[in-house]
């Protein structure tokens, strides 16, 4: 193809998790023929649980990979055309053309699906990683449930920590919530609610230095700093979920799109559309209150619909060409 002549997809989605892959599912099925750029560690935050036992559907509960590669295979039956990498920039515009770019490769669709996704917040200490899926988690509602009879920290002092405490403290014997501060970040309520549960205490101001293995590979107790005197101490636990907020992988699009002070994409209530015509924005880029795989997929499926209707009730941009029937078509620009 020459330089100047190129494909315009009808849709690229940037995003390999449940909100991606669901989009890609729908207009996969709508015969629009999706690109979706899925990341080089495709497959988002369930790539790296285990069990996942609250997606409907699997009431033997399924592992978090398993279940994305069911996604990707199904979007795929349909259609969709996947790349393995990450995106290196994307150029948005409103009502127009939207790029994509690996490298100097440069990808053009009618419309965008945002599905980056959002990532825990890590303390960044020893252990941290080493024992993730051995005692250290950072999903609350994801993981709580196998720590029956434990005694679990759940390191932070925000509403993520508040609600992560008092869904784990239902199974674990003993909880405490270790903040850095003596004072809370948390809503008054969420933190009334929390410190109201007869097995949660709190241990503050202290800061986790390591988390530490016994000798069977898992958690089994966390090393501690005093935030003031700098004293440092470890207390035995065989359970702790750092619950420090999330950060959404908007980078990508920084600047282009409307986002709240946090980074998160702001979308119009009730639909996925950006305040770009033709980007449209869908699970935990979005979301930063529920989080979980269904709702991802939800919105996938919003943005899958919203695009379609875009695609169906706008005039194709002057530099673009598309058919009803969904042939992206090669064009001079
Ligand atoms: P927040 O940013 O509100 O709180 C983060 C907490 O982690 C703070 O206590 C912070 O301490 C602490 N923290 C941050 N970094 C570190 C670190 N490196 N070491 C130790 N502690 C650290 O995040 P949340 O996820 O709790 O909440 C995000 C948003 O989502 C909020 O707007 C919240 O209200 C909302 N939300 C609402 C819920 C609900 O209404 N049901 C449930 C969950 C979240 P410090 O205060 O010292 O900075």
């Amino acid at each position: 193809m020459s330089e100047d002549k190129k494909k315009v997809e009808n849709v690229i989605i940037v995003g390999g998790g449940p909100a991606g892959y669901t989009a890609a599912l729908y207009t996969a099925r709508a015969n629009l023929e999706p690109l979706v750029f899925e990341g080089f560690q495709w497959g988002g935050q369930l790539q790296n649980t285990t069990d996942v036992e609250n997606y409907p559907g699997y009431p033997e509960g399924i592992m978090g990979p398993e279940m994305m590669s069911q996604f990707r295979a199904q979007a795929e039956r349909f259609g969709t055309r996947f790349v393995t990498d990450d995106v290196d920039r994307v150029e948005l515009s409103d009502g127009g053309v939207q790029k994509v770019f690996l490298g100097d490769e440069e990808h053009r669709a009618r419309t965008v699906i945002l599905a980056m996704g959002a990532e825990p917040k890590r303390l960044g200490i020893p252990g941290e990683m080493e024992l993730g899926g051995r005692g250290v988690s950072t999903c609350g509602v994801c993981d709580g449930a196998f720590f029956k009879g434990h005694r679990v920290l759940v390191i932070g002092g925000g509403d993520s920590a508040m609600e992560d405490s008092i869904f784990i403290s239902k199974f674990a014997d003993e909880l405490t919530i270790v903040n850095r501060r003596d004072e809370f970040r948390a809503s008054k309520i969420m933190r009334d609610r929390a410190l109201a549960v007869d097995n949660i205490d709190t241990l503050t101001p202290y800061v986790p230095l390591e988390f530490v293995a016994g000798e069977d590979g898992k958690l089994a107790r966390v090393r501690l700093r005093h935030a003031e005197t700098g004293e440092e101490s470890a207390v035995e636990a065989t359970g702790a979920f750092v619950a420090i907020g999330h950060v959404p992988r908007s980078e990508v699009v920084a600047g282009q799109v409307a986002t709240d002070e946090d980074g998160y994409i702001k979308v119009e209530a009730g639909s996925t559309r950006t305040d770009l015509a033709g980007v449209f924005a869908v699970g935990d880029v979005v979301d930063h209150t529920y989080r979980q795989a269904v709702t991802a997929a939800g919105t996938g499926c919003m943005g899958a619909l919203d695009a379609e209707r875009y695609l169906r009730d706008s005039a194709p941009p002057v530099e673009a060409h598309w058919f009803p029937g969904g042939e992206p078509v090669e064009m001079e620009i």
